[in-house]
């Protein structure tokens, strides 16, 4: 058994994922984390990079200190060959395709010239660069076969997916790259339908009821602030100090729908 989480930023799966993932990663099943934007916000390297390092110290923090970690460059091929940066810690591997974020609603961010992945798949751009400039990608269809590439070249017999979903009435309101990546898992599953695949809730977690009890939320906030705690060490900036009311409202809850596709494929 293989878990696959295709989030859009570095903080995505600790905060609205359920704690059943953190429990079985911390029970060493093989998981694989691809994070399809840098999670900018339209900042230098200082920022996303200590976005990528609290993203690994969660990891760090969930199956302990002291495993055996790598970091290198892979060559991935979608419509195009891509040199992306892959992290692995224990039974791990992340993969940080730094897209340019694509704020909220999709526009972008001058830095790095409006480009987002929702003008890709709309058509209105018809490259994207990731923001370390180490590769550019050819269209829609190239995010989607590389990430295709990536997840295939890890399943197993069994293999399970996590991503925001894309259903924009299910999960209304999202931030547009949450949206967008839920969009490219659900093109992946189209093209090869033999994962189960549970689609998470994003921002409109806060308009629903608190469903996590105490120890589950115990355990979401613990991961959730190495995550915190290390990209303010190393930027300055405090995720969770954007909105305190906020962030506590998804630790409090996890809202997802679980399609299990393999079995009837
Ligand atoms: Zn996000």
């Amino acid at each position: 058994m293989t878990d696959f989480h295709v989030v859009a930023h570095e903080d995505d799966w600790q905060l609205f994922e359920n704690t059943d993932i953190h429990q079985t990663l911390a029970k060493g099943r093989p998981t694989l984390f691809i994070f399809t934007t840098a999670g900018d916000a339209g900042l230098d390297i200082d920022f996303w990079h200590a976005r990528e390092e609290g993203a690994k110290e969660s990891v760090r923090v969930l199956l302990g200190l002291g495993r055996e970690e790598r970091f290198h460059n892979m060559t991935v091929t979608g419509s195009s060959s891509h040199s992306i940066a892959v992290w692995s810690y224990g039974n791990t591997t992340s993969y940080f395709l730094r897209l340019p974020d694509g704020n909220w609603g999709g526009l972008g961010f001058p830095a790095y010239r409006n480009q987002s992945t929702k003008k890709l798949h709309k058509g209105h751009i018809k490259t994207i660069s990731a923001v370390d400039k180490s590769t550019t990608y050819q269209g829609w269809q190239d995010i989607i076969l590389t990430l295709n590439d990536i997840i295939h070249r890890s399943c197993t017999e069994f293999n399970h997916l996590y991503a925001p979903d894309y259903d924009r009435v299910l999960n209304p309101g999202d931030h547009s790259d949450h949206s967008e990546t839920g969009d490219a898992v659900n093109a992946i599953l189209e093209l090869s339908p033999i994962f189960d695949v549970t689609w998470f809730v994003g921002e409109d977690v806060v308009n629903r009821p608190k469903n996590l009890d105490q120890n589950q939320y115990a355990l979401k906030r613990r991961v959730f602030m190495a995550y915190n705690d290390k990209v303010q060490t190393l930027s300055g900036h405090c995720t969770i100090c954007e909105a305190p009311l906020t962030y506590e409202a998804y630790l409090n809850r996890a809202y997802s729908r679980t399609q299990m596709r393999s079995s009837t494929s």
